[in-house]
């Protein structure tokens, strides 16, 4: 069989999963309230660092424009959901962060998405692994073709310096800012891996 057969199966596979991904998660999300995006908002403020949880990575962690992504976000606003706090050191920006209503949704959210998981967590360890390994191929291939964007916690990234500040104190050579350690640990849309064996 020609290399080049099974690529249509494998959209289709991608579509099909895409579509019953949403559509298991329908039910657990209009129980919230929320559609598809804004869950998804909710997630990306819950878990991102607050100085990069603006509305610029908010659009492009959802890939859409600026205002598509001000059009997502002013209904969770005007729920009392999410709120604009000044920019730890940007003038010109505003964050984005949740209020204790908010975050009390996200965690209903997170708990939807566990009960999702359960199908994957059914599975032995040997095919969990496989699952894993597969789909993080396929997010480094769709990373590495600027289609999508993957916020990780600085371990791992190329611009880290662990403990540069002494112990828990990191710095992000990036930004040129000391990291505090619980910040650190959260997710950042300019995670860059660092090369293995550097
Ligand atoms: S660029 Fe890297 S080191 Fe800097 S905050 Fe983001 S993940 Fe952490």
């Amino acid at each position: 069989m020609p290399e080049d057969s099974v690529r249509p199966d494998i959209l289709s596979v991608l579509l099909h999963l895409a579509r019953a991904v949403e559509s298991a998660m329908r039910w657990s999300l209009q129980g919230l309230g929320l559609t598809p995006a804004q869950a998804e908002t909710l997630r990306f403020i819950a878990t991102t660092r607050p100085d990069v949880a603006t509305v610029g990575w908010l659009a492009k962690t959802l890939g859409v424009r600026h205002a598509t992504a001000v059009g997502i976000l002013e209904p969770l606003v005007e729920r009392g959901l999410v709120e604009r706090h000044p920019h730890p050191w940007d003038g010109r920006q505003s964050v984005l962060a949740l209020t204790p209503a908010g975050a009390e949704l996200a965690e209903r959210l997170r708990a939807a998405e566990e009960a999702l998981l359960e199908v994957v967590d059914a599975r032995s360890e040997e095919e969990r692994a496989c699952i894993e390994r597969g789909l993080q191929a396929l997010v480094r291939a769709m990373v590495d073709a600027g289609l999508i964007v993957v916020a990780a916690p600085c371990a791992g990234c190329a611009h880290f310096r662990p403990n540069a500040h002494g112990p828990g104190r990191h710095h992000c050579a990036l930004i040129d800012r000391e990291l505090p350690d619980e910040q650190s640990r959260l997710n950042c849309p300019e995670h860059e891996p660092a090369l293995a064996g550097v």
